[in-house]
């Protein structure tokens, strides 16, 4: 990598691609378009602008690679397959892409992220940050576990397991769980459940639940043993947890506002309903 005429207007750009030929294809040109520019330094060292190439999967990762960095870096997403809801570019807009990038004055739009506190039983604390939604899984047996939400013990779950989403994870797996569809504006968390048992003995509340940015869910597993913890798109067991918090986090995961960045509305009809008959 080599760099020229190095000043403070230059942009330090990360480029980030997964595995697949296309994804190569793109990244290898973007990568030949910035090392040749001066007003661009490509570095994967506390890059100003993260360029991802792949899917909302890969832009997924490259949160979880710069969470550390979240005040200063802003990202930007190609996906080499359809539309997602973090990729503002297909791979044939690159030199699109390359005017934007340009002209950006630093704009960018912001979204809520969740941080996640784990208690093990021990008295360990783990802290993660999620992009999307953070589920907990009971292994072997039904999950049984208390749902506190903002100090009031709200109900006893028993089931599969919960989901606790972002605004925009909400159109990812919480959607696929029967939760709604919020505005990435709205600084709000989701909860909903997996599976929930719901007989004559055994009552949850059913529906999903928006909890506003003050609040925090807590859920305290009844039952020691194995749980499956997934953050976005990493998978953890666990032993013995005694809580998990969940709370907006302070900071924003924030993406460059190019003149393409979709409008959300525009995101959800293209994923999920497409051209119908009027
Ligand atoms: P993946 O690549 O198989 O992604 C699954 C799908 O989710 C892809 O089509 C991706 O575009 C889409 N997706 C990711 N984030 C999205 C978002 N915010 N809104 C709408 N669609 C989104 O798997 P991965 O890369 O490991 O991604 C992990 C994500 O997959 C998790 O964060 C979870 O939300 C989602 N997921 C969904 C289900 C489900 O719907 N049943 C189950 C497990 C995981």
């Amino acid at each position: 990598m080599t760099q020229m005429n190095f000043t403070d207007k230059t942009t330090k750009v990360a480029i980030i691609a997964n595995g697949k030929y296309q994804s190569k294809r793109v990244a290898s040109k973007l990568f030949s378009a910035l090392r040749d520019d001066d007003s661009f330094y490509l570095t994967k060292k506390n890059p100003d602008i993260v360029i991802t190439i792949g899917g909302d999967g890969m832009l997924l990762s490259a949160f979880h690679m710069y969470e550390k960095h979240l005040d200063s870096v802003r990202f930007v997403g190609i996906h080499t397959g359809h539309l997602g809801f973090y990729t503002d570019y297909r791979d044939f807009e690159v030199d699109k892409l390359l005017d934007n990038l340009h002209s950006d004055k630093g704009e960018k739009v912001s979204y809520p992220i969740l941080k996640v506190t784990l208690t093990l039983s021990d008295g360990r604390q783990l802290t993660s940050r999620a992009l999307n939604e953070a589920t907990v899984k009971r292994f072997e047996k039904t999950m049984v576990a208390d749902v506190i939400i903002n100090h009031v013990q709200f109900e006893r779950f028993r089931g599969d397991g919960i989901s606790v989403s972002t605004p925009t994870g909400s159109t990812a797996y919480n959607k696929s769980l029967g939760g709604a569809v919020l505005h990435p504006t709205i600084e709000a968390l989701q909860l909903t459940e997996i599976s929930s048992l719901n007989n004559r003995v055994f009552r949850t509340l059913g529906s999903s639940i928006i909890v506003p940015k003050k609040d925090k869910i807590e859920i305290i597993p009844k039952r020691l043993g194995s749980y499956i913890l997934s953050i976005d798109n990493k998978t953890y067991t666990h032993r013995n947890i005694a809580k998990i918090e969940y709370e907006i986090d302070h900071r924003k995961i924030s993406f460059v506002a190019t003149p393409s960045h979709t409008s959300f509305w525009e995101r959800v009809k293209d994923s999920f309903i497409g051209d119908c008959d009027s």
